[in-house]
């Protein structure tokens, strides 16, 4: 495709929130009478999927300890559950199966889940949970789990799937894709002021606006932007602290074991809502008894056969290298830095023989391939949605995003006048005036 002088949008990043934005920016521009899909040019300096959306293990949920994270994904379940054939999803549902210390966090969601319509099942006591659990699989083994909030919607979506699907609905509204572009500078008319042209490694594009869904890269593009590399953020304690970074990176650990997907099915022979275990039990190794960990653990796992047998994760840890020295690039499974290795596959399948016997004795069956990869993460790892020197819409999910469908939609709606009231709590502003989300109990840093 030859490149533009000018278009009226242009999105950067054909992942989840560039195409879903795309998408419904089209259709909404058609709709109002304002243009369409023509008006909207994605650059991706890869391909479609190219980042952290065509490696994401896929899974949608709702279980947050957020009020204003819970409404944005239940509003993001709901964009999901319009199109599954397109957007490859799977509504099997999602299961937080919680100890004590997160009783009263994993209740409070449960509640709230009540209010606003977002259907679970709340299960309390070691009892009642671990019966709960073992009428779904027979083998069910974790010990001290004291609650499960099993959630009817949510499940997951096979990630580059639908990211083809996704991006196939908005080039038929006319919007254009042109991968293998980079971008690696903006151009304005005044110092600091609004964005006038996109440089990119093909030319420049004038444009009218810009939208980033860039990911793992949202720093990269900030940086470009000439924003601070620091914020002040008002804290819980009334101070205001300065010089925190605005970025830092973690690492995800994902991996797969290579057996038949249908080793997972319930005992009534279905295939079950994503299970999500987190555990202050000692974990031994399946493979040598030895003491893995005795400090709080956390792991996820669904079958699929996208990814071909169990695929999960575990809880990530922070990269804590200066963030100017990180090199994102070659991203994902082709990254020398960032994949998982033993220790990870080590962990994980004992952590899965722990929960439940079909899987004890598996560890040979782990598939030793490169997977995992890295998310750049904000100051309070909660998103950023705003709009920066005057033109630049920023979608910056700090990493929570693949489930994030809806934002897109939003971010459309945004553009086209109409403020979002589910959009507001991720201001940049939040940090300076500290209007902050609350912190749960959870191992995971976007629980
Ligand atoms: C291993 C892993 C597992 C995950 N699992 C889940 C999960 O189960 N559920 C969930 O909700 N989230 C998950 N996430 C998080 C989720 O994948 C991301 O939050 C989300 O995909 C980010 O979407 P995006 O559109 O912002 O970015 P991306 O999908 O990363 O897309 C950004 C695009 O921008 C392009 N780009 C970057 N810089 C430039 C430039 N200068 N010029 C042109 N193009 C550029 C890139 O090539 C890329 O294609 C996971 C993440 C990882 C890494």
């Amino acid at each position: 495709m030859a490149i533009p002088s000018h278009v009226k949008y242009l999105v950067i990043g054909a992942g989840i929130h560039g195409l879903s934005t795309s998408y419904h920016l089209a259709q909404l521009l058609k709709s109002q009478g304002r243009g369409d899909g023509r008006d909207i040019l994605v650059v991706d300096k890869g391909g479609i999927a190219a980042g952290a959306s065509g490696i994401a293990c896929g899974v949608v949920r709702n279980n947050y300890f957020q009020p204003a994270m819970r409404e944005l994904m239940a509003h993001s379940v709901s964009v999901w559950e319009t199109d599954p054939e397109a957007y490859s999803y799977h509504p099997v549902g999602y299961m937080q199966i919680s100890p004590e210390s997160m009783h009263e966090d994993v209740a409070s969601i449960a509640q709230q889940q009540k209010e606003i319509g977002y259907e679970s099942t709340f299960i309390e006591g070691e009892k009642e949970s671990a019966e709960y659990m073992k009428s779904m699989f027979h083998d069910w083994q974790a010990k001290g789990i004291t609650s499960v909030l099993h959630e009817k919607r949510g499940g997951y979506a096979n990630n580059t799937k639908a990211m083809y699907g996704l991006a196939t609905k908005a080039e038929g509204e006319g919007v254009r894709i042109l991968t293998g572009c980079t971008v690696t500078g903006f151009k304005s008319n005044s110092a600091g002021g609004a964005i006038s042209a996109v440089e990119t490694d093909r030319g420049e594009i004038g444009c009218d606006q810009v939208i980033i869904g860039a990911g793992p890269w949202a720093k990269t593009v900030w940086d470009m932007l000439e924003l601070p590399k620091t914020v002040t953020i008002k804290g819980a304690d009334g101070q205001m602290h300065s010089n925190v970074p605005m970025w830092i990176y973690w690492s995800l650990q994902e991996g797969t074991l290579g057996v038949d997907p249908e080793l997972q099915k319930t005992n009534d022979g279905r295939f079950p809502p994503v299970i999500h275990v987190d555990s202050n039990e000692p974990l031994y190794s399946d493979y040598d008894g030895s003491l893995i960990t005795d400090k709080m653990w956390g792991i996820y796992y669904k079958p699929d056969f996208h990814f071909g047998g169990i695929q999960g994760g575990a809880a990530p840890y922070a990269i804590d290298t200066d963030p100017d020295q990180v090199a994102v690039d070659p991203y994902g499974v082709d990254s020398p830095d960032f994949i998982v290795g033993e220790d990870f596959a080590h962990m994980w399948t004992s952590a899965l023989a722990h929960c439940q016997k079909r899987f004890e004795g598996k560890f040979e069956y782990y598939k030793n391939e490169p997977s995992g990869g890295i998310g750049c993460f904000t100051p309070d790892s909660f998103p950023v949605f705003d709009v920066f020197r005057e033109n630049c819409y920023l979608i910056a999910d700090s990493n929570h995003g693949y489930k994030m469908i809806g934002v897109g939609k939003l971010v459309a709606e945004e553009l086209c006048g109409q403020k979002s009231r589910l959009l507001e709590p991720f201001r940049f502003s939040r940090y300076a005036e500290g209007r902050l989300h609350p912190v749960s109990h959870s191992p995971f840093p976007w629980s």
